[in-house]
């Protein structure tokens, strides 16, 4: 059964990425393209992405269509594009007066608008093209108000009403939250009856728990952060909305798209490896090393390899107590990538400057060297406090880059701790978030490595992982045309 799919997300791979979000809704809008349903992304044309190279196509009944919210009118084009290496088209709205901003998200005064207009623009694309949605997948918090207007504002509409929503939370730590001041915003027909009332007594509004209310089913992008978003630890204050949706919810790990992300022909590495060309790793890594002021002992000193946003959530704060001493001790490098908040970025800023020729912190977005990091790397950390899927440790396996991570959400499911006595597995896993746990881990580590012949095995392993989109997409298939069969009944 050929399905009709509209997606609503911020970021698309690679024209607007932040993180996750945009190779999750780049790739399985291609990977259900290509299995022969009509998937279309809607996106932000934001004044960041690059155009050059970019051919974009003027949609005929989408030219200068208004979306008012409230008080507030916008003026909308919108153009298609195709997702690299895909047929599959990604429809890029166009309103510089609420995209054309320094950076893809903002504080100001207006953000909850600017994503909620981009909701309303997809819905209304929907009906000006005269295009029946079966199903309408809303990414994250900025899509989350779909649902609800696909139940209300679009209830009787032809093109929408019958369609079924999906709201998949990419992580529950972005919610949308701004003032009740701000309800009208949601424009015709929303009655405020239908608003979450606790909150709106309160003097809020909360963008994705609108999602769980309203959504006809909720995934996530991990089946064990599926499970840890129901407990207060991990909800976010929003685990009781789920536990009344618990039967709607479930998780789906996220795929990697290996056309981009594999040694073999990686196109950002001047080398390529694979399983059996292990030698050339090595090679690369001394490259890597050399090219960024790295210096080495031997080809045996392993280098631990760091990409990420620099934000809590990440744990690195867990890498302060132990690093300094790692790299004052043991002959290991490192190398850092990433930007965020200041208190982590000090992290890794410091031990460059304190370990110089040892640590190498590279402040900022860098596609290509995140790609370097994970090739060059032996070893990959991600201690994360919380992590929603992860992809990084998974492309870290398909490198043969041993990954480190602490067991929750995605990184629990999808990196398996090694076992020396029966040799499987593929990295190393820690429980529990404090610096003896990362100690071990490091240790651990260290000490597999320091055998060539078991490491290899564990490199092995890893590489034989297979996180492809296509066998992930299919549990997202099987979904929607359960729900579309609903809407048919
Ligand atoms: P999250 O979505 O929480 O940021 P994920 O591991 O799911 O974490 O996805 C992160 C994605 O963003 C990966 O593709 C990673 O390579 C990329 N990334 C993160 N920080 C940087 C950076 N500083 N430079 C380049 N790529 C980065």
């Amino acid at each position: 059964m050929s399905l009709a799919i509209c997606a609503i997300a911020s970021e698309v791979s690679p024209l607007a990425k932040t993180g996750g979000l945009a190779d999750v809704a780049s790739a399985l809008t291609r990977e259900l393209h290509d299995g022969g349903h009509d998937a279309r992304l809607f996106v932000p044309l934001y004044a960041q992405i690059d155009r050059t190279g970019l051919t974009l196509h003027a949609v005929p009944n989408l030219h200068g269509f208004s979306v008012a919210l409230g008080e507030h009118h916008y003026r909308f084009d919108a153009y298609t594009a195709r997702l690299p290496g895909s047929r599959a088209l990604v429809y890029l709205l166009d309103c510089p007066a609420l995209f054309a901003r320094d950076s893809l998200y903002t504080s100001d005064a207006d953000e909850h608008r600017r994503f909620i207009a981009l909701t309303r623009a997809a819905l209304e694309s929907c009906r000006h093209m005269n295009w029946r949605p079966d199903i309408v997948h809303c990414h994250d918090w900025h899509a989350a108000f779909a649902p609800l207007l696909i139940k209300t504002s679009y209830a009787d509409d032809p093109a929408l009403g019958t369609a079924r929503s999906v709201l998949t939370i990419h992580n529950i730590g972005y919610q949308g939250v701004f003032a009740a001041s701000a309800a009208s915003d949601l424009g015709i027909g929303v009655p405020a009856d239908r608003l979450e009332p606790t909150d709106f007594a309160a003097g809020q509004i909360n963008s994705l728990k609108h999602g769980i209310l309203y959504a006809d089913a909720i995934t996530t992008v991990s089946p064990t952060y599926a499970r840890e978003i129901l407990t207060p630890e991990f909800g976010m204050g929003l685990e009781s909305a789920l536990a009344a949706r618990a039967a709607d919810l479930t998780g789906i790990l996220n795929g990697v798209d290996y056309s981009e992300w594999d040694p073999r022909w990686d196109r950002h590495l001047p080398i390529h490896y694979g399983p059996f060309t292990l030698p050339r790793k090595a090679a690369l890594k001394q490259r890597f090393l050399s090219d960024n002021g790295l210096t080495t002992a031997n080809d045996r000193t392993p280098l631990l390899g760091i990409v990420g946003r620099m934000t809590g959530q990440k744990g690195y704060d867990l890498l302060r107590g132990v690093l300094p001493e790692l790299l004052a001790s043991r002959n290991v490098r490192l190398a850092a990538l990433g930007s965020g908040e200041a208190e982590y970025e000090q992290i890794f800023r410091e031990l460059a400057d304190a370990f110089p020729g040892r640590a190498l912190y590279r402040h900022g977005y860098d596609e290509a060297m995140a790609h370097w990091i994970e090739a060059a790397s032996d070893i990959f950390l991600m201690p994360s406090r919380y992590e929603p899927c992860g992809l990084n440790q998974m492309y870290s396996l398909r490198y043969g880059t041993i990954p480190i991570v602490r067991r929750t959400g995605g990184l629990a499911d999808s990196v398996t701790h090694f076992d020396p006595l029966t040799e499987r597995g593929d990295g190393i896993v820690f429980n529990d978030f404090d610096s003896n746990a990362i100690r071990w881990a490091l240790d651990t580590a260290l000490e597999w490595y320091a055998d060539a012949t078991l490491w290899e095995k564990i490199m092995r392993n890893a590489m034989r992982a297979d996180f492809s989109w296509a066998g992930q997409a299919k549990h997202y298939v099987r979904l929607f045309e359960r729900l579309a069969a609903t809407k048919r009944a």
